[in-house]
């Protein structure tokens, strides 16, 4: 007996004691898996010619057995060999292991968040089932073989027994599960009913693109005998039937007023292994020179590996009922690459070769038409749902943020108005309209803050000084916020017009600036005045200083600004403390990149008149303790780590 991995081990816990109750969309993920082994199928015959499928009917077919209590689902697909029953059921969530295990530990008891997490379709099998039995033959070949578990200490894999997929065509798997005792909670007795699993079929597999059937029990009244007397009563017989569960019609095709949201959330969740409805639908519809269905999804939660780098995106490409591709990148823009989807359109070429889509101009009009309509729709929500549009932005925000960055800013225009920042005054999310709307008369200019979290920037003594002055300030904490407004620069405001009629007011380009930026000046003309003179009055005390703390300042002096806290870095350039910090932290930073430090002191308080004594006594030791000591709580209070904390601590002991 082979062993599971043990991130599978831990979810096959899970499963069997899951206390989830949904527990019957075993038989969707069962179903879907067949569904694509069947597409899977068709896809070779269509691009390999020595394939072909004869006269069967590709089908998935369900039958129950009440006595023995299993349930069998089987698929004339393209069926697994020995090695690929080995290794497609002997591993879970091949790409995510990793992360499972880490996750797992961190959502001890939220089982229903790690199941649906992961694409662990087959193994949800073991929530109803207490023996599962797969025999499968591949597609061309003579042998059938057969996994077997029971869920727990592992499983075999072994040769199928005679009789069991051994027909002369026959390919595909057959899925029997052995369910476990019906109890009050799982009520499992209900899957062993024709109503049951019809019930099962039309609630979460209804658009399976492919016949769902099963043998039904049906009636019918016998003809009337020629010579039947008067008081005749009729007669029945029993017969057995194939009967096609599924609707089949693909739910994509469908107008969407008829549709039930409810019918697109299942839609969505079976077929891209989600646990959560998702947050949107949107489909739409093309006829003409370029024909084609697209169904659009906006997830609930974002896929775990969303940001790391095994993440594929890409919407499902049918033409004619034939999936050509799982997930067709050319058909989404990076940035909106969490959005799931199809699109179907019978007039992509057949030719499938990869090259020859990624040249399709069919596809690339599709794809244009699929980035507005996202575009469209999240500026919808974002006006009518703003709190559900928060929840998406807490999601996907990052995707957009990349999107603009990315582009060098070229994207800005479209996607500015869709990104949303903390807001220090107000705190609450705004977006860039909101506070351009909000700015005093005199402020020309977006600022922002950046650092770690918004606890910690929003102390930082820059950020207290704009607030003082009435100018709020965007706090970004992701990493790729600071980069991002780099590369838009300005933000174009155009104001609403205030009543029906007014002209439409005109745009301002607002510049974005770090309140970091010592070239930033928030101050009034005469705090500049005064700062220029204290600065001037002050030279030698501040080229003193200067020596002391060597490469680290490019400069020292009065700030206009500050009030409360004695001094701060301000930088000059284009690259911020936060932007320093955050390019450190890549694998192969060197160190070369830094920010361009200013040391500023406020004149006003009670420190600066001690540097002033120190120098004015020519206690260069003291005025070099002094420069070190402000210099390192500066950096600090801007969140950033001392070159040498020890040396810090002696320090300030020593002014004990
Ligand atoms: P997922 O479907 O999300 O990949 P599953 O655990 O449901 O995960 O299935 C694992 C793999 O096993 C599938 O990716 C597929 O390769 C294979 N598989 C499952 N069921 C079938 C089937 N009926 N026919 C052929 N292959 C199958």
């Amino acid at each position: 007996m082979k062993q599971f991995k043990t991130e599978s081990k831990k979810l096959l816990d899970l499963m069997i004691n899951s206390i989830y109750t949904n527990r019957e969309i075993f038989l969707r993920e069962l179903i879907s898996n067949a569904s694509d082994a069947i597409d899977k199928l068709a896809f070779q015959a269509l691009t390999d010619s020595s394939v072909s499928l004869g006269e069967d009917e590709l089908a998935i077919r369900l039958s129950y057995d009440k006595e023995a209590r299993t349930i069998t689902v089987s698929d004339n697909g393209i069926g697994m060999t020995e090695a690929e029953l080995d290794k497609n059921l002997g591993t879970i969530a091949h790409s995510g292991s990793e992360q499972f295990k880490e996750e797992n530990a961190d959502h001890q008891g939220d089982d229903i968040d790690i199941i649906g997490q992961f694409g662990v379709g087959f193994y949800s099998s073991f929530m109803v089932a207490n023996r599962v039995r797969v025999v499968s033959r591949a597609f061309g070949s003579d042998k059938a073989y057969a996994w077997e578990s029971d869920g727990i200490k592992g499983y075999t894999v072994s040769e199928a027994q005679a009789g069991e997929l051994d027909g002369a065509h026959d390919h595909g798997t057959e899925v029997t599960l052995f369910l476990r005792e019906s109890t009050d909670e799982d009520n499992t007795d209900r899957f062993l009913s024709e109503w049951g699993l019809k019930e099962l079929v039309k609630r979460y597999s209804n658009y399976v693109r492919h016949p769902v059937q099963m043998m039904v029990e049906k009636r019918r009244e016998l003809p009337k005998p020629e010579d039947a007397p008067e008081d005749y009563k009729p007669e029945y017989e029993e017969y057995e039937e194939l009967e096609t569960l599924n609707s089949m019609t693909p739910i994509w095709k469908k107008r969407s007023s008829d549709v039930e949201q409810e019918d697109y959330n299942e839609f969505y969740k079976s077929t891209f292994h989600d646990w959560e409805d998702p947050a949107r639908t949107v489909s739409f519809h093309a006829e003409g020179a370029l024909s084609y269905d697209a169904l659009l999804f906006i997830p609930g939660q974002a896929p775990f590996d969303l940001y790391s780098k095994d993440y594929e995106k890409g919407l499902a490409l049918y033409s004619s009922n034939v999936m050509i591709q799982e997930k067709c990148a050319e058909l989404l823009p990076d940035h909106f690459n969490f959005v799931r989807g199809v699109v179907d359109s019978p007039d992509v070429s057949l030719n499938i070769s990869r090259e020859t889509l990624q040249q399709d101009a069919q596809l690339r009009a599709i794809a244009k038409r699929v980035e507005r309509r996202i575009s469209s729709e999240l500026a919808t929500m974002l006006k009518d749902e703003r709190e559900t549009y928060e929840t998406f932005f807490e999601n996907f925000g990052r995707a957009l943020k990349f999107g603009i960055y990315e582009s060098y800013g070229a994207r800005a225009s479209e996607l500015a108005d869709l990104l949303l920042f903390w807001s220090a005054k107000e705190s609450k999310m705004v977006t860039l309209a909101e506070y351009a709307a909000a700015m005093p008369e005199g402020q020309e200019k977006i600022l922002y803050a950046s650092g770690e979290s918004r606890e910690r920037v929003s102390k930082l003594p820059v950020v207290h000084d704009a607030l003082e002055h009435g100018y709020d300030v965007l706090l970004c904490t992701q990493d790729v916020d600071e980069f991002m407004l780099q590369m838009m620069r300005s933000y174009a405001y155009t104001p609403e017009s205030q009543a029906d009629g007014d002209e439409p007011a005109e745009t301002r380009d607002l510049e974005l600036a770090n309140v970091s930026d010592a070239d930033l000046d928030l101050a009034t003309e005469e705090e500049k005045t005064a700062a220029e003179q204290a600065t001037k009055d002050n030279a030698s005390l501040f080229e003193a200083m200067k020596t002391a703390l060597g490469d680290k300042v490019s400069a020292v002096r009065v700030s206009a600004s500050l009030s409360e806290s004695p001094a701060r870095i301000a930088t000059e350039g284009p690259i911020s403390l936060e932007m320093e910090r955050v390019m450190m932290q890549a694998p192969d930073a060197d160190g070369s990149i830094r920010a361009e430090r200013i040391l500023e002191l406020s004149s006003t308080h009670p420190v600066f008149e001690r540097l002033v004594a120190a120098q004015a006594a020519g206690d260069t030791d003291k005025l070099e303790l002094y420069s070190s000591l402000l210099y390192d709580q500066a950096l600090l209070v801007e969140g950033f780590d001392l070159d040498d904390p020890v040396e810090f601590a002696k320090k300030v002991c020593s002014l004990m």
